[in-house]
C-alpha cells in the first residue's frame, strides 16, 4: 500500500461514521491533510468539547449544555403541550416547522417487540408523572408513521387515558412507513395543524 499507515488509520475510523463510505473517507482524509496545522486542531478540538460539555436535558432528553436545553429554558413556549418524539432528530424536524411553541419529551426510542425494548427501557412513566406535575393539557404523539411508532403511540395513548390530558396524533400527511425527520417542513407543519384525537 502506497499510503502511510496513519492515513489508512484515520480513514477507516471516518469510515464508520453515517453516510461515509471507503471512497468518501479517503477523499476526507486528502482534504484534512491539505489544510493547515491550526485548522485541524480547532476541528479536534471542537468534536473533543462538543462530546464532553453537550448532555441531555433533565426535563425533555434534548441536547443541552448544562441541566436544560434551549427550548426548556424558553419562557415564552407553552408548557400545556407535550409533543413527543422518538430522537433528538425528530424534535428537530419539529421545530424547523416554526409551527411548534410547546415542550417536548424525548424518549431516545420506541417501543420494538423484535429488539425487546418495551415501555420500560422508555421510562414511559416519567412521561406521566411529567404529564401531571406540568399540567400538560394536551400530548402531541409524534412517533414514527410505520409499526414500531404506531404501537408505541398506542401505549402512550392508553397511559395517559383517564389522566384528563387531550392526546394527539400528527396527522397522516406524513407518507406511512417514513421517517419524521425526512418530512418536509411543509408537510410536517400540515401534520402538526391537522393532528387527529388518539381513542384509547
Ligand atoms: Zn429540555
Amino acid at each position: 500500500m502506497f499510503l502511510p499507515k496513519r492515513f489508512l488509520e484515520l480513514s477507516a475510523k471516518l469510515s464508520t461514521l453515517p453516510g461515509i463510505g471507503p471512497k468518501a473517507a479517503d477523499r476526507l482524509v486528502f482534504y484534512l491533510l491539505d489544510q493547515p496545522q491550526e485548522e485541524i486542531q480547532s476541528l479536534a478540538e471542537a468534536l473533543i468539547a462538543a462530546k464532553r460539555e453537550i448532555t441531555f436535558c433533565k426535563r425533555c432528553g434534548n441536547f443541552a449544555e448544562g441541566e436544560f436545553c434551549e427550548v426548556c429554558q424558553d419562557s415564552t413556549r407553552d408548557s400545556h403541550i407535550l409533543c413527543i418524539v422518538e430522537e433528538i432528530r425528530d424534535l428537530s424536524a419539529v421545530e424547523k416547522t416554526g409551527a411548534y411553541r410547546g415542550l417536548y419529551y424525548v424518549l431516545h426510542g420506541r417501543i420494538d417487540p423484535i429488539a425487546r425494548i418495551g415501555p420500560g427501557e422508555l421510562q414511559l412513566d416519567q412521561l406521566a408523572n411529567r404529564v401531571s406535575r406540568d399540567q400538560v393539557q394536551e400530548v402531541i404523539i409524534a412517533t414514527n408513521p410505520n409499526f414500531n411508532g404506531d404501537i408505541t403511540a398506542m401505549y402512550i395513548a392508553r397511559l395517559l387515558a383517564g389522566s384528563g390530558v387531550r392526546v394527539t396524533r400528527l396527522a397522516t400527511g406524513i407518507p406511512k412507513g417514513s421517517d419524521l425527520e425526512f418530512a418536509d417542513v411543509f408537510t410536517l407543519t400540515q401534520a402538526l395543524e391537522k393532528r387527529t384525537d388518539v381513542q384509547a
